[in-house]
């Protein structure tokens, strides 16, 4: 678990949701708590989203990708998210066979893709407040076309 001391693979700038700890809760045997997780959680789950609706995706490849954008995520982790998205119904899974394994794949839902799309509303909207004018207008340009 926190055996690993190599941080370098984000370059510190990454956010580990990998961790979780104990709840110090008395009767909430089993349930783990991370702010981190609890804080980024939405944007894992908006990664997961978009990529679902372009292709159907899996656990080990969504990993991968969201190492990639500086967010360490670990299949204890990544796997009750996806199953939390298939009971509200943003997902639907399905397995494969594939190179002799049973694959879980995730597509996403009519439902999803109508969540997707308030989400980057959303997103632009949070945006405009949080970066400065100059930043915000650079970003609009290129985001444009993602909400006509
Ligand atoms: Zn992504």
């Amino acid at each position: 678990m926190s055996t690993n001391e190599n941080s370098g693979t984000l370059g510190g700038n990454g956010v580990d949701v990998s961790k979780t700890t104990k709840a110090r809760g008395h009767k909430d045997h089993g349930r783990e708590e991370n702010p981190t997780l609890e804080l980024f959680s939405g944007f894992i789950k908006l990664h997961v989203l978009h990529h679902a609706s372009e292709r159907p995706v899996y656990g080990l490849w969504l990993i991968e990708e969201l190492e990639e954008h500086g967010y360490r995520v670990s299949p204890g982790t990544l796997y009750p998210l996806l199953h939390s998205m298939e009971e509200a119904e943003m997902l639907k899974s399905y397995n494969e066979l594939y190179a002799g394994k049973i694959r879980r794949y995730y597509k996403i839902t009519p439902a999803g893709r109508r969540l997707l799309k308030q989400a980057k509303l959303q997103i632009i909207e949070l945006m405009s407040e949080m970066l400065t004018k100059e930043e915000f207008d650079r970003l609009r340009s290129s985001l444009k076309e993602l909400t006509t």
